[in-house]
């Protein structure tokens, strides 16, 4: 029995020294891959669900790299945020998808919005107010065209976060909380800070098909109607989801079933197909 205890301590030791080589690795690459143009947005449709048009679009990051091939944003993006990388790579990540937007404005789709995901670390930056307002200025983005998806994990530094909200909100910019319901203090962050929308996280959507988890997201939706907040259900796959949430009174939503996150050409395909319906 101790033999083998030692043994299965060895395995454990090598996964972990393997983890921990793959972890510097992507750190190390992730240093080169934006000045070699190895990431990239990808745009996945916020739908108004009563009609199926889209509104806006959130932007979400992929990377393609020459050896490691593709790399999931849920394994680097973690790493980038332990590293303090995700500032350098968020600032791109927001020029590149108000610079996007402001094309499609210009090619006729005025209406659309975009949503970029940002980072506890970034908020932290005391910059972080001022490099939007100059990202809107130099890419000539409306403010009113720009959200900025944030999760609970800013509850981390309350009252640093309630400033850069608390500007944001004044500059014009809108904010959502993404993951609601997920993470803790939600409903503090809720109270407290200027939020203008919540995204059901798809883990409480896929559960909708029983009693007790379809009582969950009909509460969030109820909760946030009660905020006059924009609600937006996540991860929608199939049409029985779309009535069921229309039911409940949820108006917006994105997911596969509209369209998956899809680079700049064929969001652009999907936007001329949804502008001939
Ligand atoms: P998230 O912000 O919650 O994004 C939603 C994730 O669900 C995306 O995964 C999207 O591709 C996926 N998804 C959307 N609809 C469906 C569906 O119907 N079914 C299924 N199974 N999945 C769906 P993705 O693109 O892999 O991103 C993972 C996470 O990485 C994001 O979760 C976000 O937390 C983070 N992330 C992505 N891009 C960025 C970024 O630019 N900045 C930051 N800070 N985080 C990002
Ligand atoms: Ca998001
Ligand atoms: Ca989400
Ligand atoms: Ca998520």
């Amino acid at each position: 029995a101790k033999a083998n205890g030692s043994n299965q301590y060895c395995v454990y030791n090598a996964q972990l020294a393997l983890a921990h080589e793959r972890k510097i690795r992507v750190e190390n690459e992730l240093k080169k891959a934006v000045e070699t143009e190895q990431l990239f947005l990808v745009y996945q449709p916020i739908v108004e669900l009563e009609t199926g048009r889209p509104i806006g679009m959130e932007a979400l990051l992929r990377w393609v790299h020459p050896e490691l091939g593709f790399v999931s944003p849920a394994e680097f993006i973690p790493i980038a945020e332990e590293t303090g990388q995700i500032v350098c790579v968020g600032e791109w990540v927001l020029r590149e998808a108000c610079e996007q937007t402001k094309r499609w404005h210009d090619e006729g789709y005025a209406y659309l919005y975009v949503s970029v995901n940002v980072s506890a670390r970034q908020i932290q930056q005391g910059s972080f107010v001022h490099l939007v307002q100059t990202t809107l200025q130099k890419t000539g983005l409306s403010v009113e065209k720009l959200e900025l998806e944030i999760t609970e994990s800013i509850m981390q530094d309350p009252s640093r976060s309630t400033k850069v909200l608390n500007d944001l909100q004044h500059l014009g910019v809108k904010t959502a909380i993404d993951d609601f319901g997920t993470g803790y203090s939600s409903l503090y962050l809720l109270k407290e800070l200027p939020i203008n929308t919540i995204k059901i996280d798809k883990a409480f959507v896929d559960d909708m098909t029983n009693n007790r988890g379809h009582s969950v997201v009909k509460s969030i939706i109820q909760i946030g109607r009660n905020l006059g907040l924009k609600i937006i259900a996540e991860g929608i796959e199939h049409e029985t989801q779309v009535e069921e949430l229309l039911q409940d009174s949820c108006h917006y939503g994105q997911g596969y079933h509209y369209l998956k996150p899809a680079p700049v050409n064929e969001f652009a395909l999907y936007l001329t197909k949804v502008e001939e319906e």
